[in-house]
């Protein structure tokens, strides 16, 4: 079955772009375009992974993280940050809110490539990797 992979995103051209690219990364998209919608599908769906735009129009795409915080069926999803905004003091308050890694916009694919595989299948690997040692 696929991994599937939330983005959660206003902008319907950078929608467009994940998903055509992550579709050929062999992930099931879902999108929502603002919070109500991604709370949503995030119950719903129970996505392996989330990738969450922090300016989401008028609205702080943050908010998800206390809400998915609250809901022990959802808060072990990793969510991983893509935002313009990459200073110092909005990395903290990102990576504060239990955010697994930041992406900068324009989006390095290669890193998050990397960091889809890492935070997806990265606790599978080391399982893996620790049967493999006692074998
Ligand atoms: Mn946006």
């Amino acid at each position: 079955m696929n991994q599937r992979v939330l983005v959660v995103e206003d902008n319907p051209l950078n929608c467009e772009l994940l998903r055509d690219w992550l579709e050929v990364e062999g992930y099931k998209v879902l999108i929502a375009e603002n919070l109500s919608a991604a709370m949503a599908a995030v119950e719903s769906e129970q996505p392996n992974a989330v990738l969450l735009d922090i300016q989401l129009g008028s609205e702080d795409g943050l908010a998800l993280m206390p809400w998915m915080h609250q809901r022990p069926s959802v808060r072990q999803i990793p969510v991983i940050a893509v935002t313009a905004h990459a200073m110092l003091t909005e990395r903290e308050r990102i990576l504060d809110s239990g955010c697994k890694t930041i992406i900068s916009k324009p989006i390095d694919f290669k890193l998050l490539r990397s960091q889809l595989r890492l935070w997806i299948n990265g606790e599978q690997t080391l399982q893996e990797n620790s049967l493999r040692k006692k074998g």
